[in-house]
This record gives C-alpha cells, structure tokens and sequence, in this order.
C-alpha cells in the first residue's frame, strides 16, 4: 500500500498547527465501546475532523478504527493520524490468567511471551498503545487492583516491567507486531489509605523509591513508550501534578523521552482535589509537570490550555514540547507512514485469532500460575483411578474459563476435562450456593452429589468484578454463603479440595485452611482455565506457582509483606512486651514465595565463591538443589539478603534475585546467582544508592518464610583506608 503520507517534519508540523490543533493532539476521548471509567461524551467525527482530538481509548474493532482514522487523515486539516488506545491487561483476544496470578509463575520469558501475543493481537486490531503494563507494588489485599499488578515486591515489580515492555513494544515500535506499552500507575496508587480506591496516600520518601518507584525507573530503562501518573494525591500533591516526580525525577534523572499520558480525567479532577481553582489551572499545573496528554478530561486541555496560556500560566514552548512528544510517538509508531497499518484484513484477523500456539501458551501461563499452599496427605494429584467426583461451588463456571459464551458451557468444557483426564469417574455439578447469596436447595443438592462422590472440588472466591478498579473490599475473604457451603460439605467427612478463584491474596478461615485436604489458588486464569486446572489436578502438570503476595491469616495485620524492618523489640511468645498481636498470629497463613509441589526439593551446601568483596567486586552465590521426591517438577530458589548492621535500619530480607529450576526425580542441580556489591546498596539518608561494608547475611530458601532459609555470611570490604574511618 502506497503511503498516503510522507515522513513528516515534526518541526514543520508544529509550526503550521493552530493552538487549538496543538491542544487537540494532546487530548484523548473515549470512543465508548467499552466503559473503564465514568460515563462520558464519546466522541464525534466532527471533533476528529477539526483536529480536536488526538488520540482515542476504548474503541474496538478494526473496521471502526480504520473509520475513525480515516476521518482524521482525510477529513482534518493537517491530517495527523489518531492514535488508538486500549487496557489490555491480559491479553485481547486470547485470555492470560490476571497479572498477580502470572507473576506467581516467577518467570520472566513467561511474562515476555504472554505481552507479546497481546501485542500481536492488538496490532492487528488497530491498538496501537495499551495502557499496560500496570507496575504498582501492593501489599493490601483490600485494594482491588491488586489484580492488575505484580504483587509486593519491587524486585519483581521490576523483573515484571521489563519483561512486559520487551514483549510488547520489542525493540523497535514500528515493527509489524509492536505496540506501544505505558507503565502505570505512577506511583504509590497501591498504598491508598486503609486499601480504599482513589484515597490518598501518605508514605515516606524512603519507601516509595526503595519499593514503589523502582519498577517504574526499570520500565524507563526498558525503553517504555509511555508512562501514566496515578489519580492519587501522595503526601498531599496530585500525582498529576507532581513536578518533582515527573520532570525532575522521570524525565531530567532517569531520562524519560516519552509520552505522559493522565489517568481518566484526573487533570480535571484537580478541581476536586482543591488545588486547581478551574480547568484552566488544573491543565496549566499537568502540563507543567510534564503530563503531555489529557484522557477524558472533561476539556481541561482543550479548553484549559488555550486559556491558561492566555493568563500566563502556561508558554507556548511547553505546549509544543508535549505536542512534540506526542507527534514522536505516532512517527515511532509508524502512524504517518501508514496510518492504517495496525488495521488488519478480516482474514488477517482471523489467522492471528486461529492460531493454536496462542491456546497453548494460554494454558501454560494459567497452569504456571496456579500455587498450592495446602496438599495434606497428597491429595492431589487425584488418583487417575477416580471414581467420582462432584464439582461443587458457584464458580463451577469459572473453572472453564473465559472462552465460552455462557456459564452453562464454560461448566461443560471444564467437566469435559475432567472426563478426559479421569475417564473412569461420573461427575456431578452443583453450584450449592450463589456467590454472595445462600441457596437453602443449592445446599442439599449439593450435600447429594457429596454423599455420593469420592472427592469434592469446591470451587470457591471472588468474582472478576469484585477485585480490580473500584472494587477495594473491606474484608477480602470467601464471602459467608460460601463459607456456610464449604462447611457443609466438610461434615460430611468426604476430602474436599478446594479451587480458590480470586483477584487477590484471600483471607481463609483456619477451620477451611486447616481441613480442606487441598488448596489452589487458580486466580482468574483466563481463556484456558479447564485444562490448566485439569493438568494439575491430574499431575500432568506439577504446580509451581509461588505467591508474589503474602497472604494474611486476618485482615488486621494487613499492609503485610516480608520485607519488614526489624523491630528493636522481635516477637517472643513469653514477653509481654514484645512486638506481636494479643489475638493473631504476626507470620501471614501464607508467605511471600509460597506453594507446593507434588515433589520435594531439597537445598543443600549454600556456599560463596568469595566469602569478601571488595566494593564494585561481585561473587558466586550457588546451592544444590535435589528433586528428593518421585515426579519431575520445577522450583522456584530466591536469593534475599540482610545487611547486618547499616546507618539506616534495613529490611530483615530483601528479595534480591529468583530463578527456577528444573528437575527430574532424583536429579541434582546446582543453583547460580551472580551477586555484585550494587545489590549490596541501599538508599542512604539523601537517598542517594550506599554501600557499607561489613558483614551481609545471604539467605536462599524456597519462600520468604524464615525457616525455610539457610543463610551464609558474606563481608564487602572496605573501599579504602579513609571509607572504613568514614565509618568508624
Ligand atoms: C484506570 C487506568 C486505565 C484508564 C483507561 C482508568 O480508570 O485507572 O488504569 O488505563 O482508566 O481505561
């Protein structure tokens, strides 16, 4: 197809637009096909065809993108193509399991290959941006974004956004499958007050750039092409606003080129927050932070800017600096060479959709995901011998994933599963309860099929629509029906295992966590749920999936994490005065790194290749590894540390690396981890990265869970005669 543009002078273009065609750039409306935030205007072909919009979110569908961008390239004046926005967040077309289940699957290539086929799938599409990866740390069930994100672990935060930014920008944007991927959101969203959507947050200098920002800086590093600040106020300035972060942080430190784009009308927003008296000020303050485009902003940009520059607040030279960002993008995007080239044929579609390699990696991401906290007396695997079993709980259907059309056949592909990995058990379906509701002759159906069955499967949780944006839950447990369920079927003495469907750590009941003879945690696993729940009920897969989150035994202790600082006063059960609860437990039901195998591992021989490094020096930490059980199976070895004694109290662990291996039964391995003096840093009292030399404790272990460690004692030397009377 002959290009209907030539490479545009970016310069030149800027000179010949008008400030209303400039403002137009820099503002994003919804093309309303799919609702991801409050009711709105969608827009009109004559707001494209006066280059009164720039870019648009939430239309779908290639025929309807192609029409709109023809609007804008034939119709306007200047013909600047739109750019097509959308969430993916788990895939398009081809469903993934959500992003904190993923990242139990602690794999990196796993993570890139998943955002590469949403890429492939959005490319032709039409989608030239997604807003993804979503990269906030959190480490509060109650926030129901937890769903989105890679759970409460900077390491893992970082680990996951460069590999979500390889996999769909790769390297180059205009590449035939690339899209363009924004790390959102900037930062701190996931420590809302008290686990409440859109509060506010209040937290120290320290802990948002040692936790919170990291994965954002490592995103920038991966190149990413945009970059959202969140809704949030952080310690009382709107993220949208936050100069200090954006221009002086993001842009001039870690040196951001890209687009800032706002969340959902949070610049007009401002005017509630009450630090914008009208729109005019609230777009004069976004822009001057370095937010180039206003999403769904009510007008801010469009009619605040022109406004604002009236009134002095803001110059024309900012304007064009973003206006200039954003035609960048759109020339990186390959937009102006063919403004159609992400708008596939219908056959083009279809052959992406067709392709089986997508329904395969589905299923290994959902059964990668899955963890197994709970496994008494090797319940699982399910004997192939089975005779029968009942699949019992309202979330039957879910366990057949995202594909089918309606609940009724989702629960029929799942039982073809299990027929197929179990062909010699009759299988029974009750849904017993609603999700939130109790049904008095659900429950004696239900209390049937159990009398009658070998093993029930309860499939038990939360729905989609109880966990991500706006749905935070004061209480994140298995709501009462459900519970009032799985105790009934309990008395009935039958082994229950349990399938627990959520989009977040989940507070268990230690009578369930206790007596369930199984647990797994399946998430919401996307497109390819039967089979991937079916392979690790069978064993045809071995779980490992481990927890990125821990999981609270109340919802008291929550914000709980493992990289706690000590306190100068550690639990002891005889001390009264000592630092625990009167009523519950300090240690979470389940830790960071959490899950089980059908096999066992087990570690052995930590050692050092050198036992002292000299600053800037790095040494071999190694551990045997040892399948010591009868299936093959993989492991997930992380790597924390301790600085012993520091200026600055230091986490008592920190995750500074993860692999996983392989292992056939009986097989031996020995785990590698290259540790460099820069993993040794930490912030010091300027936040500015330290090392002190001294002694470090080296801990590997299977889990963040102190008594599954084994540490080694390591020393970095002093840096020279003066640094170690510096210290002195
Ligand atoms: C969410 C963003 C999302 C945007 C566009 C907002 O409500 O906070 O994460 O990208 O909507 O859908």
């Amino acid at each position: 197809m002959k290009a209907p543009f030539d490479r545009p002078d970016i310069e030149k273009l800027i000179g010949a637009m008008t400030l209303k065609e400039k403002v137009g750039q820099l503002t994003m409306l919804s093309g309303e096909l799919v609702q991801t935030g409050p009711a709105s205007a969608p827009v009109t072909s004559d707001a494209i065809k006066n280059g009164e919009v720039g870019s648009l979110l939430n239309l779908v569908g290639p025929d309807r993108i192609r029409d709109a961008q023809r609007q804008a390239v034939e119709g306007s004046r200047l013909k600047i193509p739109l750019l097509f926005s959308l969430d993916v967040l788990f895939g398009l077309r081809t469903i993934f399991p959500i992003p904190l289940g993923e990242s139990a699957a602690f794999d990196p290539a796993l993570w890139e290959a998943t955002a590469r086929v949403a890429a492939q799938e959005c490319a032709v599409e039409g989608i030239d941006l997604t807003f993804a990866p979503m990269i906030d740390i959190a480490r509060d069930p109650r926030w129901g974004r937890t769903l989105e994100g890679p759970g409460e672990d900077p390491l893992v935060g970082r680990r996951v956004a460069q590999a979500k930014v390889r996999g769909y920008q790769m390297t180059d944007l205009a590449a035939p499958t690339a899209i363009a991927a924004t790390a959102k959101h900037l930062a701190g969203y996931g420590a809302v007050r008290a686990g409440r959507e859109y509060a506010s947050v209040d937290m120290s200098e320290r802990l948002l750039h040692e936790v919170y920002l990291p994965p954002f800086k490592a995103a920038v590093e991966a190149g990413v092409a945009c970059i959202m600040p969140a809704f949030i106020d952080l310690n009382g300035t709107p993220m949208s606003i936050h100069t200090r972060l954006l221009r002086r942080l993001v842009r001039e430190r870690w040196g951001f080129e890209g687009v800032m784009v706002s969340d959902w009308s949070s610049v007009a927003e401002l005017l509630v927050h009450g630090v914008a008296a009208d729109l005019a000020e609230a777009a004069a303050l976004a822009l001057n932070a370095g937010v180039d485009i206003d999403m769904m902003g009510k007008g801010a940009y469009f009619d605040g800017l022109p406004e604002a520059l009236d009134r002095g607040l803001v110059t024309m030279t900012t304007i064009d600096e973003s206006v200039r960002r954003v035609l960048l993008l759109k020339l990186r995007l390959g937009l102006f060479d063919n403004p159609y080239r992400r708008c596939g044929s219908p056959e083009a579609v279809a052959a992406v959709r067709v392709q089986t390699a997508r329904r395969a990696l589905a299923r290994e991401a959902a059964r990668k995901s899955i963890v197994l906290p709970t496994n008494l007396e090797n319940t699982l695997p399910l004997k192939k011998s089975l005779r029968s079993l009942a699949i019992i709980g309202p979330f039957g259907d879910l366990a057949g994933g995202t594909s089918g059309p309606d609940a009724v056949q989702r629960i029929a592909t799942f039982v073809d599963q299990v027929k197929a990995a179990f062909p010699k058990a009759a299988i029974s379906v009750a849904a017993g309860s609603e999700v939130e509701r109790l049904s008095a002759t659900g429950l004696e159906v239900a209390r049937q099929d159990a009398r009658r069955s070998e093993v029930l499967l309860l499939c038990l949780g939360e729905t989609m629509e109880m966990a991500g944006e706006a749905s935070s839950r004061d209480y994140p447990g298995i709501p009462e029906p459900q519970q009032d369920l799985a105790r009934a079927l309990l008395g009935t003495g039958k082994p229950v295992v349990v399938l627990l469907f959520s989009g977040r750590p989940l507070i268990l009941p230690s009578w369930l966590a206790e007596r369930a003879k199984a647990i797994l945690a399946v998430w919401h696993p996307g497109c390819e749920a039967a089979g991937a729940i079916v392979d690790v009920l069978s064993g045809s897969h071995n779980p490992d999936g481990r927890l990125s989150m821990s999981w609270p035994a109340d919802v008291g202790q929550i914000p709980i994490f493992f990289a706690e600082r000590p306190t100068g006063r550690p639990r002891l059960e005889n001390e009264h005065f000592s630092s625990k609860y009167l009523d519950v437990p300090n240690e979470p039901r389940f830790s960071f790194g959490h899950g089980l195998s059908y096999t066992t591992f087990l570690l052995t021989n930590p050692r050092a290749t050198k036992w002292t490094i000299a600053p800037g020096e790095t040494t071999e930490i190694l551990v045997d590894i040892k399948n010591t059980g009868a299936m093959a199976g993989e492991s997930t070895v992380f790597l924390f540390i301790r600085d012993v004694v520091s200026s600055i109290t230091r986490p008592s662990l920190e995750l500074k690396d993860f692999t996983k291996v392989a292992l056939a039964p009986g097989e031996t391995k020995t785990v590698r981890f290259i540790l460099s003096t820069d993993q040794l840093c930490f912030l010091g009292p300027d936040l500015e990265p330290l090392l002190e030399p001294g002694a470090f404790n080296i801990y590997v272990g299977p889990s963040a869970s102190p008594d599954r460690l084994q540490m080694l004692a390591l020393r970095v030397r002093p840096a020279s005669i003066e640094t170690a009377q510096n210290r002195a």
